[in-house]
């Protein structure tokens, strides 16, 4: 079996299509402010792509930049301040903060309405709850994946392997959630005999960081496997899963990059348009 590529870009351009209409139909521009910290060269380069989205869908970027040395207090200042400002319908802070700042505290300041990356404690409690909020960006773009290519997940078996709030939990509340109806397994690294738990998924998830984690012993012949592991090596840019070997083996496997690195940028779009929709031209 040589499994089918699930194409994340494609599925992106289908969403950037939408959020491209919802933004026509605003009658006003919709900003999106995002803040970088510091100089880590990742993060640099995803907030130049997700600025570019932006502008590329008819949202206005407002970029703030701010030295590594920045406290706590100014920081949040800023994200008061962003929070008044009318002009302004979505936040991203972009993660990790330096050494030495409180992630937690700075996401908790962002007004929970215009949480672009839709990980205030809020937003993660109208998830909890299975209420309408802003969603997290990485998990939704795992969901419209599965959506988009048809991937039945009623009363499948789902195991994500990482339990980060960024990623494993809140995509284990979307696949369990009703109307998806997964039954759903989180392993992380205190997992014991992680390739027997991942061997019994029909949907499989790694968002771990660890290159080629995921080897043919751990997939079920005919699974879904969905890589979200970013990891930048020698060899250049890889995913969690050993794709060459896994492809083998599962029916249907995204690539990295092109899978879901893109979805993130999407739905980062489709927040912050949603955002607006809500905020109105203030
Ligand atoms: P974290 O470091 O926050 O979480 C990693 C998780 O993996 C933890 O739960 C950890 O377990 C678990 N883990 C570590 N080693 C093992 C192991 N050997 N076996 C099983 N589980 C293990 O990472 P993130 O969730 O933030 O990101 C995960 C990956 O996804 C990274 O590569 C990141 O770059 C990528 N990413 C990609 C995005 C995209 O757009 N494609 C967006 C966000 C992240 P424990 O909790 O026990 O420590």
């Amino acid at each position: 079996m040589t499994a089918r590529v699930l194409d994340g870009k494609a599925v992106a351009a289908t969403v950037r299509e939408e959020v491209t209409a919802r933004v026509a139909a605003l009658g006003f521009v919709p900003g999106l402010a995002t803040v970088l910290v510091g100089d880590d060269p990742a993060s640099h380069v995803y907030v130049r792509n997700k600025r570019r989205a932006a502008e590329q869908v008819g949202i206005r970027s407002i970029h703030h930049e701010l030295p590594a040395e920045v406290s706590q207090a100014e920081l949040e200042s800023l994200i008061e301040s962003l929070n008044r400002d009318p002009d302004v319908h979505a936040i991203l802070v972009q993660l990790p903060l330096p050494e030495g700042l409180d992630s937690q505290a700075v996401t908790a300041r962002i007004d929970p309405a215009k949480d672009a990356d839709g990980l205030h404690p809020t937003n993660l409690g109208l998830l909890v709850l299975d209420r309408p909020g802003l969603r997290p960006c990485t998990p939704s773009g795992v969901m419209r994946i599965l959506e988009h290519h048809g991937i039945e997940t009623r009363g499948r078996r789902a195991v994500i392997v990482g339990r980060s709030f960024l990623v494993g939990r809140p995509l284990a509340l979307m696949l369990s959630s009703r109307g998806v109806d997964a039954t759903v397994t989180v392993a992380h690294s205190r997992t014991a005999d992680l390739a027997t738990v991942t061997a019994e998924a029909d949907i499989l998830v790694a968002a771990v960081g660890s290159p080629g984690l995921i080897g043919a012993d751990h997939v079920k012949p005919g699974a879904t496997v969905i890589d979200v592991g970013i990891n930048r090596t020698e060899a250049g840019l890889v995913g969690d899963v050993d794709f060459e070997a896994v492809r083998r083996v599962a029916s249907a496997i995204t690539p990295v990059p092109g899978g879901v690195g893109p979805m993130t940028v999407a739905m980062l779009m489709h927040n912050t348009v949603s955002a607006a929709e809500r905020l109105g031209s203030g």
